[in-house]
């Protein structure tokens, strides 16, 4: 007789593992299947010949994540604080300015020196932005005539009446595109109500890049998939679901496994590729169509010591350069080594990833390369040009995943699909970050749904 498991998690990121491991701690027998050959999905590590770490998707973690950081502190991973002693730098429109200030999603310390016109603009609009965040009520949005009012806008539309001037303008767009409120999404494509409820769940005022992990946030799924052993199958994407009265069977593409339940841990655009019997609801059916994924590539570039402290610089730069809008240093002060993690996100990317176009595919690199390189010398300066180490991460490239850093909703969605988000299926629950109420699109995230998934099922299992 073929195993009946107790549970079937379908996706070994981190929402699935922690599902997983919750439900075989708690006595259940469980199966973990995953498409790729590796762990992790969007939590991925690697190390340089120098020692130093990297993480292509995920790194950053903040001291109000607090299932996220349970989860570290119980794996003995050790934390460190983000460096940002020194000067940030502001590129804009081609002018270079250096400050002492933040504004990461909200304005701290002292501003660049942009013209006071174009600042006060910008925090004129900042202040109208927080008291619309505060008129939301808590949790997931739900229809009403006010939620509906705020879901048809998209966030330009928002941007374009409440700003002045390019600055303006550009601060409230790089927000969206770069950091916190999901995505990234460029301004058009997103909904005001998305925007408006990241800023309120899972916002950059409780610092969610506070601290970076030594060795890496890509040494986690290792951690919890050692407790499951043999109890997970990689390369084996999930085909089809089948849901009987008392059981349920999961088609593979090397074979079917029988459960009580399952927990499909991914975002919901995958999903929805995966074949239901009966088929899904309507309203999630649809959901899943309406849910795309940010667009985001990530770059790590690595020198022989981090020189921009040299210059009094904190490695943290940002501005509408032609590729990067956002870099940041990620180097770990054990290993000396300097590491620059930098973001090429909405339109940006498909500039980025057209260049070369027709060309050898060692060709195409060296001017993705290049331009990402470019960049960096104008934020940092002309050492930036001789990287020891250059990698790529190109997430909307990825046939598991599809986007970075996490899903968003559109115009509509929210108000029209919302409910669907989370509900159960019969025997299937939902995990992946998109589907948290609270730090959605980052590791908590990801972490709360996975551990409220298995505690749902262990609930019906006992
Ligand atoms: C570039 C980037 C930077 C980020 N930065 C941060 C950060 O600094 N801090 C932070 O907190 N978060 C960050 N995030 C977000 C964070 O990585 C994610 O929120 C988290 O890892 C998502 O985990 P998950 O389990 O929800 O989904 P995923 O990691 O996407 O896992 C889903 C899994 O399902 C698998 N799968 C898909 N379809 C099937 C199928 N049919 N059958 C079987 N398996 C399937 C996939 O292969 C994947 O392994 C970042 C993400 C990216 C991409």
């Amino acid at each position: 007789m073929p195993t009946r498991y107790d549970c079937i998690v379908v996706g070994a990121g981190l929402s699935g593992l922690v599902a997983a491991r919750n439900l075989q701690r708690a006595g259940h027998r469980v199966l973990v299947l995953e498409a790729q050959e590796r762990l992790g999905g969007r939590m991925v590590g690697k190390t340089l010949p120098s020692g130093q770490w990297i993480d292509l998707g995920g790194q950053w973690v903040g001291p109000t994540q607090d299932r996220f950081l349970a989860l570290l502190d119980e794996y003995g991973i050790r934390r460190f604080p983000f460096p940002t002693a020194g000067k940030k730098v502001l590129v804009f429109d081609g002018k270079r300015y250096e400050f002492d200030g933040f504004f990461e999603g909200f304005p701290e310390g002292e501003p660049p020196s942009v013209s006071p016109e174009e600042w006060q603009d910008a925090m004129a609009a900042w202040a109208r932005f927080e008291a619309l965040a505060k008129t939301l009520a808590p949790g997931h949005p739900r229809r009403d005539a006010h939620t509906q009012s705020l879901d048809r806008q998209t966030f330009a539309q928002w941007i374009d009446a409440n700003t002045t001037t390019a600055f303006g303008h550009w601060y409230f767009a790089y927000m969206v595109r770069t950091v916190g409120f999901l995505g990234p999404a460029e301004p058009g494509q997103v909904s005001l109500l998305h925007v408006l409820w990241g800023h309120v769940c899972a916002s950059q005022a409780e610092y969610p890049e506070a601290e970076l992990i030594h060795g890496g946030a890509g040494q986690v799924p290792a951690k919890l998939a050692a407790e499951l052993g043999q109890n997970l199958r990689l390369g084996e994407p999930v085909l089809r679901i089948t849901q009987a009265e008392d059981s349920l069977e999961v088609e593979t593409t090397k074979g079917r496994f029988m459960a009580q339940y399952a927990v499909v841990a991914m975002p919901p655009h995958l999903a929805g590729r995966i074949v239901y019997e009966p088929p899904l609801p309507p309203l999630r059916a649809q959901l899943t169509q309406r849910m795309p994924m940010g667009c985001c590539a990530k770059v790590l570039v690595a020198y022989d010591r981090p020189f921009w402290r040299n210059l009094g610089l904190a490695g943290l730069a940002i501005g509408n350069c032609p590729w990067i809008e956002l870099c940041a240093d990620s180097s770990d002060p054990e290993t000396g080594v300097g590491v620059i993690a930098a973001f090429i996100v909405g339109d940006r990317y498909g500039r980025w990833q057209a260049l070369g176009e027709g060309l050898d595919p060692a060709e195409r690199r060296r001017q993705r390369q290049e331009a990402v390189l470019g960049d960096l010398a104008s934020y940092f300066s002309p050492e930036a040009l001789s990287p020891v180490f250059y990698e790529e991460a190109d997430w909307p490239s990825h046939p598991w995943i599809g986007g970075g850093y996490a899903a968003f909703m559109p115009p509509g969605v929210w108000t029209s699909y919302g409910e669907a988000l989370t509900a159960p299926v019969g025997r299937i629950y939902w995990a992946g970050t998109e589907m948290a109420e609270r730090w959605p699109g980052f590791f908590d995230g990801a972490v709360r749904t996975g551990e409220a998934a298995a505690a749902a099922i262990h609930a019906l299992l006992i």
